[in-house]
């Protein structure tokens, strides 16, 4: 365990992502065709609504150099997109400073109005790249996911018995930087009111054979393997580690969340977004979006 916990630390401070270090034994059977999730009261995206800010992540990357990493341009122009999207919906959103390797860095918080404030539904993603590729899929993809979520909360004018927001991490690839500082400055009470995580760092992976479950708060690991079964897709438990839920678990506040694996790409150019399956990210995200809204409405 204590090995095991080193190697997922030692993977994080790489920029490694959750389903490197947990991948799983053996491979599933191929799963079902998906079917895009439909149930009573919670609204469903299309593809047209998730897969626009992908692309806009991509056009950033091109016309930037080529990557959204900490400390670039393109991470910038990826913030201003993400908190612009956010903003016209609706959200009130506020960027958080911080200070890695001598350069200012940024995480985005945007937290919809209403809700009991003492008990706060966090749903993130981390939104930078390495500085070898775009980051379509790592992260762009779990950032769009979450995006998507957010809006499509806004125009279903959800009214959440427990206060919903939303993150959007910087420089998570070198270190889990962002996620630590944000959890870093919260009072022990701040900490006490947020009572779950949920992290998406790779959302729309090419052939996609399991969605990898963090088994850690019961209430929403439950709400996803039960979502996920309900599709007759296949899932497997992977622990706490290796993305921005890390600095959650560390001061013992509940998370959960789901990537779809690690491709051939990772961290590397050709990570853009023909990388994403749209199908896959499409799916990805109503799944956030039907567990989000059960757990902050019920
Ligand atoms: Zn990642």
């Amino acid at each position: 365990m204590e090995i095991l916990s080193r190697m997922r630390r030692t993977a994080a401070v790489l920029g490694l992502c959750a389903a490197l270090v947990a991948v799983p034994a053996a491979a599933a059977a191929e799963p079902a065709a998906p079917k895009t999730p439909r149930t009573p009261g919670i609204p469903v995206v299309t593809t047209e609504q998730v897969m626009p800010h992908l692309r806009a992540l991509q056009s950033i990357a091109d016309r930037t150099g080529g990557n959204r990493a900490h400390g670039t341009k393109g991470f910038q122009q990826s913030l201003a997109y993400v908190k612009g999207v956010l903003d016209k919906a609706g959200f009130r959103t506020g960027l958080r400073p911080f200070t890695h390797n001598g350069v200012v860095g940024h995480n985005l918080i945007a937290d919809w109005p209403g809700g009991d404030p003492d008990h706060v539904v966090l749903v993130g993603a981390h939104l930078d790249s390495v500085e070898a590729g775009p980051g379509m899929n790592d992260n762009g993809s779990g950032s769009a996911a979450v995006l998507a979520t957010a809006v499509a909360m806004s125009r279903a004018g959800v009214a959440p018995k427990r206060h919903l927001r939303f993150a959007w991490w910087g420089a998570e690839e070198q270190g889990l930087i962002g996620s630590k500082d944000y959890v870093r400055k919260l009072s022990a009470a701040g900490r006490e009111k947020i009572d779950v995580y949920l992290n998406f760092d790779m959302t729309g992976s090419r052939n996609v054979q399991q969605w990898l479950v963090v088994h850690d708060d019961p209430r929403a690991t439950d709400a996803f393997e039960a979502y996920f079964a309900a599709k007759g897709l296949p899932t497997f438990d992977i622990g706490i580690g290796g993305s921005d839920h890390e600095s959650f678990g560390d001061a013992g506040i509940p998370v959960s969340g789901f990537n779809t694996g690690v491709g051939d790409c990772l961290h590397d150019a050709c990570d853009r977004i023909d990388n994403v399956d749209p199908e896959t990210e499409t799916l990805s995200t109503n799944a956030i979006l039907g567990v989000t809204w059960q757990l902050a409405t019920r």
